[in-house]
């Protein structure tokens, strides 16, 4: 079993996250003894201005032969306004998904009690909320057939899913539901679309499997609003791959900030672990990117990748002890924030490494 982790920090705040949360799996890998090997390849706008190509075949090649990817973003605002660019930074990380076989997209979504005044929504609302989305990551619209017209007067994306893609990723969420609150949301547009038809089809027909979990079936227009009104309903949430970027993006808002949302993709032998945001060039070089989300990604690439679970609870606990001390970067500080305790990227990311040494030292892992 290789040992390796790919590191692809990407464009925008990427590099200034990553760092970070290469750093924890450098000291874990270290204090464990795990002889982790680390490499790094390049995806997204710097790797189009160094080879022309968002997704350099020896980055791919590098993922390929690892065991887990850390990716901090890709995107780069000189293509937001210019659809004549035919070569995009976002297509890096979908050809890499799909080269990778990342079918299953996983994102924890709950709040650290510290942070509740942090989000723009009710504590009384959030408290206790504790969500995991199953979105669809390498089929729907973001893959389907795609054109414009020459005269631009005309553009069409198209959305569609065979039944053994919908299978293998339901399994999953209803397998994850078994370990938890046995209940399962899947997520659609049943009145409207036949892909989401099948989609509904295929949960339906699987749920015979799991006689144990409520599936509840819900309609997208409805869960985007249901996840603000009350999100303690859900419990597992199963969507396509859409639906799951736009929701994922709105539950941001029950853990405070986009800064804190790790992610997980998985499907065959590699994993690729990355914070849900994106390059935040609004940000980028100003030492005030949150990366604490890359960091919870590192421990969740240490929980899925390596099985190392205790080694995962503790990092995520050395953040609750940052959190819990008071430190706040800036997207997640409130009105009751001192000046004083609102740091900045590397300050966030050093205290965080101190707790965790502190805890390891007292050998309170878990
Ligand atoms: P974004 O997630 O980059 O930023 C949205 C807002 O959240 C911005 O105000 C930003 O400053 C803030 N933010 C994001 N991450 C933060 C962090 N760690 N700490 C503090 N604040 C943070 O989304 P966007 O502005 O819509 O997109 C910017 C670029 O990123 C685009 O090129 C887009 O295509 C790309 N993108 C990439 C990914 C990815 O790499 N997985 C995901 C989404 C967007």
């Amino acid at each position: 079993m290789t040992n390796k982790i790919t590191i692809l920090a990407g464009d925008g705040i990427g590099p200034e996250v990553t760092e970070w949360g290469l750093k924890v799996l450098q000291y874990i890998g270290e204090r464990f003894g795990c002889d982790f090997v680390f490499d790094q390849g390049l995806i997204g706008h710097c790797a189009i201005e160094a080879t022309g190509d968002p997704l350099p075949t020896e980055t791919l090649v590098k993922c390929q032969s690892s065991k887990a990817v850390l990716l901090g973003a890709v995107g780069h605002p000189s293509y937001d306004y210019d659809p004549s660019k035919t070569i995009r930074p976002e297509q890096g990380l979908l050809r890499i998904r799909k080269a990778l076989g990342l079918y299953t997209n996983i994102r924890p979504i709950k709040i650290f009690d510290e942070l509740i005044g942090a989000s723009s929504l009710k504590p009384e609302i959030l408290k206790g909320a504790d969500i995991l989305f199953f979105r669809e990551l390498t089929g729907g619209i973001y893959f389907g057939e795609r054109g414009i017209s020459p005269d631009q007067l005309r553009a069409y994306d198209t959305m569609e899913y065979n039944r053994f893609e919908i299978e293998r990723i339901t399994e999953r969420a209803f397998e994850a539901a078994m370990k938890r609150n046995k209940k399962l949301h899947s997520v659609d547009k049943a009145n409207v679309l036949d892909t989401s038809r099948l989609w509904r089809d295929v949960v339906q027909e699987m749920s015979k499997k799991y006689p144990e979990v409520e599936v509840i079936h819900m309609y997208v227009d409805n869960a985007a609003m249901q996840l603000i009104r009350d999100p303690r309903q859900f419990d597992v949430v199963l969507t396509a791959n859409m639906f799951g970027d736009i929701l994922t993006d709105e539950a941001s808002q029950i853990s405070g900030s986009l800064g804190m949302l790790p992610s997980a993709s998985v499907g065959k032998e590699v994993g690729l672990f990355e914070p849900i945001h994106g390059s935040a060039p609004d940000i980028t070089g100003q030492n005030i990117a949150n990366p604490l989300a890359t960091i919870l990604s590192s421990a969740l690439l240490l929980d899925i990748a390596f099985d190392m679970k205790d080694e995962a609870d503790c990092i995520i606990k050395a953040v609750d002890d940052v959190l819990k001390d008071g430190f706040r970067t800036r997207d997640i500080a409130d009105s009751t924030t001192p000046k004083s305790m609102i740091i900045g990227t590397d300050e966030i990311g050093t205290e965080v490494m101190q707790a965790l040494e502190v805890r390891l030292n007292q050998a309170v892992v878990i």
